[in-house]
This record gives structure tokens, sequence and C-alpha cells, in this order.
């Protein structure tokens, strides 16, 4: 087992020198030459300062040289990427710190885990394996502790069966007693024998001489430098059945070498290796949200006042407009409406049934329909009811699109010779005849002049401008004119066109043909377009309106959460940084922290989406007609989402791109 013919480790003029303060420069390891085999338990001794963390670090792969050479089972490491570093230092190196370094915030069996889950290893075996190693380790009654509330050599202890889990094979204990009591510091020291003794490679940094005197070899650097190296013991035959033993796969070689099982075991781990760090980081991100929850409230506030506002306006907003519309195409169809407009002062001549006819004559007109209106009283007996008179033809009806409910419209002989017949609106018909629904053949008073009743409209309800009109009645318009002493003028002709396409061009051959008619443009001219392009207006102005709310406080909330990542990555700084020297890939840390923003947005746009139909709900119950669309609720939830991937990238690559060595220093 030991003595390959080729050392494990073989490091070559290796310098690393730190620039700070710009143009100050250390030399932390200043030409390191250092060969050491599988399976030797290395002990690293020099004074404070002199480099021995620095050469522990670049061993791990946790920092990189500044110049020379450093490779492991052959592999040269300044050549790999930081990814794969990663994959090299989780598969090879487990960790053992001076301040144990364990995250806070998690059990200290998850603590255990944690290098597993990076590793890819399925829930179930890392569990069975944390377990069997807490057991070795005497940490049987405290799995579920979290790092506070053990003792230091407990932490410690934890720290050692977390750098097992991936069957580390190579143990880098970086002052592992330097924390603790004599007790507890000779624990730990047997339990690091121990590991070397079942053939794990072991490097363990002290400036202890009495804990250097437990190893093999004993290396003394000072500033930087070996000075010297030597054995300090002859090497032992690994121990036979040495509990540590069955603690873990013991990985032989890092890149090579695997036996069939652990290949097999491999590639399992492999599929599962996409899966096991987002499951980490989901659960991180919802222990983060809820250990701080009043922080997390008030940064969701934007997200959801932005979600809930776009939902309930669209919905609201969709409401009004289909009403507007409904109100509007009953009042009107396709009609261009040429009205009188008399000036004082100037001479004019009026609307007259001859002009209808002459517009009925343009192409792509199906008819018009000259109207003269006014106010007046009809009764029934004792009932009356003022009401608005329409003098019209019959195409009343066709330009309308208005049928009756009961009876039928006055004939053309009756539109020729002003018959006293009318057709009357619904309300009319309620208020003069209570006690029937068909009140044809019946005798009104218009204005005293006595009708009979042909039959009953259809029911039209409210134009667009509140006004009812079912409170009409049409009468024919020569009967207006010479029974009910009318002015004996039009007030408009309604042109009824066919291809809306055509409509500017018919409107102006309309214009045209009245300027020809009465020597200038004493009229104004009007389109149904119009009333629905002012409809598409508003429609615009109320989309920009829920754009722009909603827009911005969307914006709010997404600075919000860019704000409270960037505070949880710097509170977190050192998780990081243990995360990272427990295997995660930087590719794991952006996606940890994309995962918790996108889980923060998420919760506000599930709470904003709640809060906006709510909102539609409650303007819903008061009278509003509200039409909750799933689209556009739907865009608002995933706005949300894309919020938390957007505001969250920033900060995640902030701690993706932080240097393990730094960010485990911090505090
Ligand atoms: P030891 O672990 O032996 O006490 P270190 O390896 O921590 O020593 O440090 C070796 C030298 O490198 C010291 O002079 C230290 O100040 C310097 N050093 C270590 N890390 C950094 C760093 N990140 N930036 C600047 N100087 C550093
Ligand atoms: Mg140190």
């Amino acid at each position: 087992m030991t003595s390959p013919a080729r050392p494990l480790i073989e490091i070559r003029g290796l310098h690393r020198t730190f620039v700070s303060g710009g143009a100050v420069e250390t030399t932390a390891l200043d030409g390191i030459d250092l060969d050491i085999h599988e399976g030797e338990f290395v002990a690293i001794k020099g004074a404070s300062g002199s480099g021995k963390s620095t050469l522990l670090n670049v061993l791990g792969c946790l920092d990189r040289p500044s110049s020379g050479t450093y490779r492991i089972a052959g592999v040269d490491t300044t050549r790999l990427g930081t990814a794969e570093l990663a994959h090299l230092r989780q598969r090879t190196f487990g960790f053992v710190f001076q301040r144990y370094h364990l995250i806070n915030g998690m059990t200290a069996i998850d603590n255990v885990e944690l290098p597993a889950i990076y590793g890819g290893v399925p829930k179930e075996v890392r569990r069975t394996r944390a377990e069997r190693l807490m057991a070795l380790l005497g940490l049987d009654d405290h799995r579920w502790k979290r790092p506070w509330q053990l003792s230091g050599g407990q932490q410690q202890r934890v720290a050692i069966a977390r750098a097992l889990i991936n069957g580390g094979s190579v143990i880098l204990a970086d002052e592992p007693t330097g924390a603790l009591d004599s007790k507890n510091s000779a624990e730990v020291i047997a339990i690091v024998r121990e590991l070397a003794e079942t053939g794990r490679t072991v490097i363990l940094v002290t400036h202890d001489a009495q804990v250097a005197a437990q190893a093999d070899r004993t290396i003394e650097i000072a500033d930087g430098r070996i000075v010297s190296d030597r054995a300090t013991k002859v090497a032992n035959a690994p121990m036979t059945a040495a509990p540590l033993a069955v603690a873990g796969d013991r990985v032989s070689r890092p890149a090579s070498g695997k036996t069939a099982s652990q290949t097999g075991a491999q590639n399992f781990a492999q599929v599962r290796a996409w899966w096991s760090p987002i499951a980490e980081a989901g659960r991180s991100a919802f222990a983060s949200i809820r250990s701080n929850p009043i922080r997390t409230g008030l940064t969701l506030l934007g997200v959801v006042i932005g979600v809930a506002s776009v939902v309930a306006l669209a919905a609201i907003g969709r409401g009004a407009e289909a009403e507007m519309i409904d109100r509007t195409s009953a009042l009107v169809s396709n009609t261009i409406m040429v009205t009188d407009r008399r000036e004082p002062g100037t001479s004019y001549t009026p609307l007259t049934p001859p002009d209808a006819a002459a517009i009925a004559e343009l192409p792509n007109v199906i008819a018009t329909l000259p109207v003269d209106e006014k106010y007046g009283v009809i009764s029934h007996g004792h009932r009356e009811t003022v009401t608005e008179i329409v003098g019209a033809t019959r195409d009343y009806r066709t330009v309308y699109r208005w049928e009756t409910r009961v009876g039928s419209y006055f004939s053309e002989e009756d539109d020729r010779r002003g018959s006293a017949v009318t057709v009357i609106g619904k309300t009319i018909a309620e208020r003069l005849f209570p006690d029937t629904p068909d009140p044809t053949g019946a005798t009104v008073l218009i204005d005293r002049m006595p009708f009979t009743v042909l039959g009953v409209l259809q029911e039209k309800g409210l134009s667009f401008s509140g006004e009812d009109l079912d409170r009409r009645l049409v009468v024919p318009l020569n009967a207006m004119m010479h029974r009910l002493g009318s002015r004996r003028e039009l007030q408009y002709i309604v042109v009824a066109i066919d291809d809306m396409e055509m409509l500017t061009t018919t409107r102006d051959a309309v214009r045209a043909l009245m300027v020809e008619r009465h020597g200038r443009q004493d009229f104004s001219i009007a389109d149904t377009a119009g009333a629905f392009r002012s409809i598409t207006d508003e429609r615009m102005a109320m989309n920009i309106r829920l754009i722009a709310i909603g827009g911005i406080s969307l914006l709010v909330g997404g600075i919000g959460i860019m704000n409270m990542m960037l505070t949880a990555v710097r509170e977190r700084t050192r998780e990081i940084g243990i995360r990272t020297a427990t295997g995660a890939t930087p590719g794991d840390i952006l996606r940890q922290f994309l995962i918790e923003a996108v889980v923060i947005s998420g919760t506000g746009g599930v709470v904003g989406l709640a809060i906006g139909i709510a909102i539609g709900a409650g303007a819903a119950y008061f009278g509003a007609t509200v039409i909750l669309s799933v689209t556009s609720a739907a865009l608002a939830f995933l706005l949300a989402l894309t919020l938390g991937v957007v505001f969250g990238f920033m900060p995640a690559r902030h701690a993706a791109r932080l240097d393990p060595v730094i960010a485990l220093a911090s505090e």
C-alpha cells in the first residue's frame, strides 16, 4: 500500500505570494519541493506565519500556487479549472480546520452529509454513511444538535466525520487541536492516528511538537521554505480491523484505479449528481427565509404589490373594457353619422330626407336613416311618461339591427303616408302596460295625438353615455313631421355601411356629396370607428398605466431581492467558504443563491397572485365587471420568478466568485 512507484503528491518549485494593499508583497511559500506518498502520515511544523496553512490550502486545491507545479496522482492541478478542482477536492480531500468550520444553521448530521450532497451521493446512502461515521466517532447522541450546542471536541469530531463522508483518501488537518483542551486534543489526535493507520494519507499542520511526534514524518517550514524533513517513526504497517476502516468507502487514488463497484457507484452518483445540490439549495433557501421572516416579508412587499396590482388591474380593466364594447356595439353598428350643425350668423341648409336618399345611392352604403328627434309625453289611460320620440323610416330596424320582441315595425306604406303608428321601447311598454306583455293594437296618446302601438322593441339596456335606450319610441318620419309638430328638419342622418375596411373612403364620399348638395360643410360627420377607436385608445392608456404601476413595484421588488441577497452573501461568506472547501463548485454556489432568490420572488408571486385575485373578487362583489385572465396571472407570476433570476444573479455570481480561503477566514 505504501511507496508506489510514483508519489501521490509531487510539488516542484512552488511559490505563493500575496499582493495586499497594492505594492506590498508577501511571499508565503518560497520554493517548496515536496513528495508525499499514499498512506503517509505527515506533520507540518513551523512557527506562526511560516506558511503552513498556505501550503495546506494549496495541497487541498482551495488555493492555487503563484508559480511552480503541483501534481496529484500525476495530474497537474495548475491546468485544472475551478470546477475541476472542486470535483478533485470533493473526491480526494477531507478538511479538518482549527475552528471546526461547521455551518451553524444546519444540524450535526446535515453538516456531516454536506460533502456527499455535492458529491451526488443518494440521500439514503449518505444518511447511512453519516450515521455510521458519527457512531464510530461517539456522536450518536448529537446527530440532531446544532453546532453551537456541541463542545469543541464534539464539533471537531463532527468535522472529522464530514472529512470522511466521501471516503476522502487524503485528510488535511490544519491545527485540528489548536482550539481544544488537552483531553479533547488527545482524543482528536488518536482519531487522526487511527485514520492514518487505516491507510489514509494524513497531512497534519501543527505548531505543537508533541502532536507532530505522532506522525511518521515531520516537515518543518520557516518563512515559506522547508528547513527539515525527517522520519519520526518507522512507518507502521496498517493495523487490521481498526474501527474507522469501515467508515466511508476508501478511495485509493483520486483520478485512477477505481474498483469496479466504485465505478458503478460513481455512475449512479453522476445520475443523481445534478439533483442533490439543487434539492440542497432549495432546502437552504427555505431555511434562510424562515430564519429571517420579517426581512424576507419586507423584501417581498414590492413583488407582492407588483404582482397583485397587475393581476387585479388587468382583471378589472378587462371587465370595464368588455362592458364598454358591449354598450357601444349595442348602440352603433357600422355607421357614419351626418349631424346637423347650425352656427349662428351663418347661412345653412337643413338636412333633408332627399339628402338621405342621395347618400343611399353611394357605393358601400347599405341604407340611410333620416332622423328627427324630440322629447314628448306618451300616455295610456291614466299612465304617462316622458320619452324620446324618434321619427325615422322603417330602416331603423336594419340600420340599428334592432328587432321587435312582439308585434312588428310599420310598413313602407306607413312611412310614406305618415300613419299614426308607433313601435315602443321595453321600458315604456312596462310603464304604460304593466299588466300585459303584448300591448300591440293598443292606442296611446303621443303629445295628445292618438297613435296605434304596432310592436315593442327588444331590450337594449344603457348606452355607454348612460342613456336608457329602452325608453324611446319610433314613429314614421312623416308622422313626426306632420302630426307631432316638429320643426320638419332632420337632426341627423345615419348611414349604414357595408365594408368597414372602406370606411374612410365612404366617409369622404359622403362628405363630398353633402358639400356639393349644401354648397358648404354645414354639418358634422362622425363614424363608429371613432367610438371603437376611442375605446382602443382608452385601453392602451389603461394598459400603459397598468404596466407602469406593476413595472415600478416589480422593479422595487427586484431591487429589494438584490439587496437582501447581497446581505445574505455577506452574512454567509464563511458558509460559502465551508461549502467550497467541502466540494461545492462555483456553479453549485451560484445555483444555490439563484434558487434562493427565485424561491423568495416566487413566494412573493404566489402571495401577490392571491391578493390580486382577492381584490378582483372584492371589486366583483361591489358590482364591477371583472374578467380574471389566467394568462395575465400566469404572466405576472412568471415575471416575479424572472425577477428573482435577474436580480438574484449579481449577488449569486458574487458569492460564486469568492475566494474560498478568504471566505473561510471571514467571520
Ligand atoms: P501559518 O499558517 O504558518 O501561520 P500562513 O500560511 O497563514 O501561516 O501565512 C503565511 C504568510 O502569508 C503570513 O505572513 C501571512 O500574513 C501571509 N498570508 C496568508 N494569507 C494571506 C492573504 N490572503 N493575503 C495576504 N497575506 C497572507
Ligand atoms: Mg495557519
